[in-house]
C-alpha cells in the first residue's frame, strides 16, 4: 500500500511497504519526524507552512495520531497560559503566555470549521484552602501580577459559592477559603489538533509528506551525513531528523551520542471520573519546588456531563504506563551511574517533593480511592464521597520528566537537544499548550542546518507570534 501521502492524498492509516532494502530517493528525505504526538505533528505542520523543505517523513508507531501522552484520554486538556499555576516562576510563565497565544492563534485562523472540537472555552478557578494558601496567593496574585492577566479577578468565599457552589457546600465554616477566576480559559483536545496539523499539512501541494502509522522506529544511524531510520527490516533516509516521541525520545539521543549529561523520571498520572461537579476547571495550589501541578478537577471534553479529577503523581518504571515492555528502553533512557545517584540523592532531600510522592503511591495501593478522595478530592469538594469516584484505568500518560545530572535537579520545562541536523524533544506539562512554539525553535535550527528558508514573516502574521526574532 502507498502511504499516507500528500501526493495521493490519502487519509487513512496505512503502511509503506518496501521491496528493497536499499533506500532510493523515495524513501529519502530532507527531515524525517520519529513521533507523531503533539510535538510531532506541530513540527509537521510547521514545517510544510512555513518552510521551503520538499519531503518529510512522519513516522508513529500507534495506529494514528496522539494515541500516547497527547490523547485527551491521558492529559489534563488544559490550555496553560500562566495564570493561575502557583508552581510557575515570572520567566515560565512568560514563555508559557507566549507559546499557547500561537497555539489560540491557530486554531482561530487556521483550523476552520473543526476549531470547536480541537478548543473550546472554559473559565477556571485556582482555590487557596486554609491560612496558609490564603496568605500565600495574597502574595503572589500582587496588583502587578493581575495586570498581566487582565481577565483574572480575585474571588472570595461568596464569590466562589455563586461561580462553584459544590465547592463550598459541606466545608467547614472555619476553614479559610479565597482564591482568583477567569472566565477565558480553554480546555483542547490535543489529540484533534494534532489531527488538524496533519491535515493542514498535506494541503501544501508542494510538500512530499509521507505519514507511516503502525511503524516502530527500533533505532538510527547517523553515516556520511544522513540518518538511517530502522523500522523493522525497512529503512528510511533523511538529511536530518526530529525525534519528537515524547518519553522515548532521550533514549534515541543517547543511542547517538547526546544527551549524556540527561536522565528521565518516568511519571505517570492517574484521573478520576466523577458526576458533574464543577462548572470550570478548579485547581489548586502547588507550593515548593515541585515541577507537577497540583490535583484539579475539571470538566471532562469527552465526557459531557462528568468531571475528571488528577492527575496523580507516580513514578513508573516504565517509558508508557502498563507497558512493561518500555522497561529495557526506560534504563537506557536514565542510564544509571554515579551522577544518577547522586542527583536521586539531592532530589530526594526536597521533603515536600517526597511527601507529595509517598502519598500518591499510597493512592495505588488497596483503599487507595478512599485516600485519594480525603487528601486531593475532597480538599476541592467536600461533599463528594468515595462512592461517586471512578479510576479512569484506560488513562496512560507519561511525564517524563528531565533530570540534569551534571547540575543533580530536576529540569523544570522542555528540553530540546540540537545537534548535526539532528533534534530531540523531550516535552513534560505543558508540553502540550507550547507545541507550536517548540515546533518553531525545532523548525527555525533544522531550516538553518539544511540551508533552507524559513519564513517568519509568515508565522508570525498566522500565529500572531510577537517574539522579536
Ligand atoms: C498526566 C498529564 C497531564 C498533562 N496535562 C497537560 C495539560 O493539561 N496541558 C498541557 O499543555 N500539557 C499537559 N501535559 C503534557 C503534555 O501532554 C505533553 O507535554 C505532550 O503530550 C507531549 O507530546 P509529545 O508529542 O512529546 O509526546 P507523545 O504524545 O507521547 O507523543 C510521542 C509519540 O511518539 C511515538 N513514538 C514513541 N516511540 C516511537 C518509536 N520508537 N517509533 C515510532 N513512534 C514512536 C509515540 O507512539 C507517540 O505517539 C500533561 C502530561 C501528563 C502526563
Amino acid at each position: 500500500m502507498p502511504p499516507f501521502s500528500s501526493a495521493n492524498g490519502l487519509g487513512n492509516v496505512l503502511n509503506l511497504k518496501l521491496r528493497s532494502p536499499v533506500p532510493s530517493m523515495e524513501r529519502h528525505y530532507d527531515v524525517a519526524i520519529i513521533g507523531g504526538g503533539i510535538i510531532g505533528t506541530a513540527l509537521l505542520y510547521t514545517l510544510s507552512r512555513y518552510t521551503n523543505v520538499k519531503r518529510i517523513l512522519l513516522v508513529e508507531k500507534e495506529n494514528g495520531v496522539a494515541q500516547v501522552t497527547s490523547s485527551s484520554r491521558n492529559n489534563s486538556q488544559t490550555l496553560h497560559v500562566g495564570d493561575i499555576e502557583t508552581n510557575y516562576t515570572p520567566e515560565k510563565i512568560n514563555t508559557v503566555k507566549q507559546a499557547s497565544s500561537m497555539l489560540t492563534s491557530y486554531v482561530e485562523k487556521v483550523a476552520g470549521p473543526r476549531k470547536t472540537r480541537i478548543m473550546s472555552r472554559c473559565s477556571k478557578m485556582l482555590i487557596g484552602v486554609g491560612e496558609e494558601e490564603t496568605e500565600f496567593l495574597e502574595k503572589r496574585y500582587s496588583e502587578k501580577f493581575m495586570e498581566t492577566f487582565p481577565d483574572l479577578v480575585k474571588v472570595d468565599r461568596k464569590d466562589i459559592a455563586r461561580l462553584e457552589p459544590n465547592v463550598v457546600k459541606g466545608r467547614n465554616k472555619d476553614e479559610s477559603l479565597t482564591g482568583v477566576y477567569s472566565k477565558s480559559g480553554h480546555m483542547v483536545a490535543f489529540d484533534q489538533l494534532a489531527k488538524s496539523f496533519v491535515d493542514e499539512a498535506i494541503k501544501r501541494p508542494s510538500c512530499k509528506i509521507d505519514v507511516l502509522f503502525g511503524n516502530t522506529v527500533g533505532h538510527i544511524d547517523g553515516k556520511n551525513s544522513e540518518y538511517y531510520i530502522y523500522t523493522g527490516e525497512k529503512f528510511y533516509t533523511a538529511n536530518s531528523i526530529a525525534v519528537c516521541a515524547g518519553s522515548h525520545s532521550l533514549r534515541f539521543a543517547k543511542s547517538l551520542g547526546y544527551g549524556k549529561d540527561l536522565s528521565i523520571l518516568a511519571v505517570a498520572g492517574n484521573f478520576y471520573s466523577t458526576p458533574k461537579v464543577v462548572n470550570s476547571k478548579v485547581y489548586t495550589v502547588q507550593k515548593g519546588n515541585i515541577p507537577f501541578l497540583g490535583v484539579h478537577a475539571d470538566p471532562d471534553i469527552n465526557r459531557h456531563g462528568r468531571s475528571r479529577f488528577g492527575p496523580t503523581i507516580t513514578l513508573y518504571p516504565y517509558l508508557e504506563k502498563e507497558d512493561p515492555s518500555t522497561f529495557i528502553d526506560y534504563l537506557k533512557s536514565v542510564s544509571i551511574d554515579a551522577h544518577l545517584i547522586g542527583s536521586l540523592w539531592k532530589i530526594s532531600k526536597n521533603k515536600e517533593l517526597m511527601d507529595t510522592f509517598s502519598r500518591n503511591i499510597s493512592y495505588t495501593m488497596p483503599g487507595g480511592i478512599a485516600r485519594f478522595v480525603k487528601y486531593e478530592v475532597q480538599k476541592i469538594i467536600p461533599s463528594l464521597s468515595p462512592k461517586s469516584v471512578i479510576q479512569d484505568r484506560t488513562a496512560r500518560g507519561i511525564r517524563a520528566q528531565p533530570i540534569d545530572k551534571k547540575r543533580r535537579q530536576i529540569v523544570v520545562g522542555e528540553v530540546e537537544l540540537k545537534k548535526d541536523g539532528s533534534v530531540f524533544n523531550i516535552s513534560p506539562s505543558p508540553g502540550a499548550s507550547s507545541c507550536l512554539k517548540t515546533a518553531t525553535e525545532n523548525a527555525e535550527y533544522l531550516c538553518d542546518y539544511l540551508g533552507m528558508r524559513f519564513d517568519k514573516d509568515l508565522m508570525n502574521k498566522e500565529l500572531g507570534n510577537k517574539r522579536t526574532y
